[in-house]
């Protein structure tokens, strides 16, 4: 598979982006150069795959779409937000210029927990309408979601939704410290022991639904090389960052009011047992009652 980065800009502004701070001035705007970097990497029989920031941002995707295939691409994926494609006719010419698939990036089963993400009010109305025409238009849809302190605990909520909208994939992957999350892996990044049994929870159920289910990141030695994320990740780095709060940490800075997190009701003590049943009998204190 070739990769083809489109560009760093998105009209998304996710709290674990690794790509925050990127150049946005590396990659031209110019339709014609996207146009020969999808010839560049053609070969016949080939598999492309268009990746940003948000490549349906770049005017040139369309044209660039349909010159991979003239060039014998065989296969042509793109890696996006989705909310581009609430607009069903920009949904409809990316299928007429033979793309196949589409890697659709939801951040949560509501539009609180969705929009926190993203950081943009309205992203998930868009993005699941977005899915909804590329469904009708044909695509063959995955769905990527990044595991963060603030979904963590919803993923087999996020595996139904991905299996009522009809895709046929649910890629998972933990947010890495870097870019937007390094400046704030404290409230981005979950421990992984605290992540781990919803994680488990929501793969059996993705499987169970029929879902084609991938995890990259930290929980796996077979991370996927594509679409798991940007940046190298050296196993042991997260569980050292999680673990040495210092106070002025930029890290734990709340973000700006207007775009915090709204939490659902508190848990209950039986929603509690449930999910920590070691804090009520007293498995977890060396030869103690609670
Ligand atoms: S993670 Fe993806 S969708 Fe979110 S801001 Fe970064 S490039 Fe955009």
């Amino acid at each position: 598979m070739e990769l083809i980065s489109t560009e760093f800009r998105c009209n998304n502004r996710c709290v674990f982006c690794a790509q925050d701070g990127l150049p946005a001035e590396k990659f031209s705007k110019d339709e014609q150069d996207l146009i020969a970097k999808a010839k560049a990497a053609c070969q016949k029989d080939s598999t492309i795959a268009f990746v940003g920031g948000e490549p349906t941002l770049h005017e040139g995707l369309i044209p660039a779409v349909s010159a991979a295939k003239a060039f014998g691409a065989a296969y042509v994926l793109i890696q996006t937000n989705g909310r581009r494609l609430a607009y069903s006719s920009f949904t409809q010419n990316l299928k007429n210029a033979g793309a196949d698939a589409l890697d659709i990036s939801l951040q949560g089963s509501t539009g609180d927990m969705h929009d926190y993400h993203t950081q943009t009010p309205g992203s998930w109305a868009q993005t699941i309408l977005g899915i909804k025409h590329a469904r009708k238009a044909g695509f063959r849809v995955g769905i990527s979601t990044v595991i963060t302190r603030s979904n963590f605990r919803h993923l087999s909520e996020i595996a139904h939704l991905v299996h009522r909208l009809g895709a046929e994939a649910f890629h998972l992957s933990l947010a890495m410290p870097y870019g937007r999350a390094g400046k704030s892996w404290a409230r981005v990044i979950p421990l992984a022991e605290m992540a781990r049994p919803h994680l488990t929870e929501a793969l059996n159920l993705s499987k169970s639904l029929g879902l084609k289910t991938e995890l990259g990141h930290a929980f796996s030695e077979t991370t996927s090389p594509l679409f798991a994320g940007i940046g190298p990740y050296q196993r042991g780095e997260l569980e050292t960052a999680s673990h040495s709060k210092k106070s002025g940490d930029a890290s734990y800075a709340r973000p700006k009011p207007g775009l915090r997190e709204r939490r659902g009701p508190p848990k209950t003590g039986t929603k509690l047992k449930e999910l920590f049943p070691e804090i009520f009998t007293g498995a977890d204190i060396p030869g103690g009652k609670p």
